[in-house]
């Protein structure tokens, strides 16, 4: 189980992808949306590395609650809820003494939260279209570098797909041949946290 230092530290993990890619993202959003989503999200994990000291004295599962209740209150936007939706799902499903297929099941059912937070489901051209990929890779107990292969590519197997939700909905067929934003930090953030795991272990 991870504890108070390994919490810092994937908090911060996860606000340095954002920072470094925060342009990238605006772009992205920029193109088939309102160009504010790296900002958004920029803004959401540097109030969660602030609060990183409070966060990580409490057990793991309730530090990632904290984290997603953090991320609804500052990140904004649609992506906001929708995130804070997925680590307060993925704090209350996960234990202490879970292996890879109990956490597999948590991430599955933090992503079917989206959805249903989101009324959306996969094929839509949203964070969905990488969350899901992933969740089966955690089932199969994929590695974390073939984790992080397939979020990429799931990333780039958005270009195709016509928005039916959020703002890039509103550009209908114009959405097709751009990556969605949201799939895109999701990526980030799960390769970000597949590539410490693998340094720490
Ligand atoms: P906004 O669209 O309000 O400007 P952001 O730009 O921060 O918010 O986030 C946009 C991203 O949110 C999209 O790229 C998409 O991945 C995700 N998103 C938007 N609406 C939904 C939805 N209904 N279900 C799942 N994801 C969504
Ligand atoms: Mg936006």
């Amino acid at each position: 189980m991870l504890e108070k230092d390994d919490i810092v530290a994937l908090i911060d993990v996860c606000a340095d992808v954002i920072e470094a890619h925060a342009d990238e993202l605006t772009e992205l959003d920029s193109a088939i949306g309102d160009g504010d989503h790296g900002y958004n999200m920029k803004r959401g994990f540097a109030a969660m590395r602030a609060d990183a000291e409070a966060i990580s004295k409490k057990p793991f599962p309730e530090a990632v609650t904290a984290a997603g209740m953090k991320l609804v209150m500052t990140v904004g936007g649609a992506s906001g809820p929708l995130f804070g939706t997925f680590f307060m799902t993925l704090g209350k499903q996960i234990d202490k003494d879970m292996d890879q297929a109990g956490f597999a099941e948590a991430f599955s059912k933090a992503s079917d939260a989206v959805a249903a937070r989101g009324k959306s489901k996969a094929g839509q051209k949203t964070m969905l279209d990488v969350l899901y990929p992933v969740a089966k890779a955690l089932a199969e107990e994929k590695s974390t570098a073939e984790i992080t292969e397939v979020a990429d590519a799931a990333v780039e197997a958005t270009k195709p797909l016509t928005a039916q939700r959020g703002r890039a909905s509103f550009l209908g067929e114009r959405s097709v041949g751009h990556v969605d934003p949201g799939s895109k930090s999701t990526a980030l953030l799960i390769g970000a946290v597949a590539h410490w795991l693998e340094q720490r272990t």
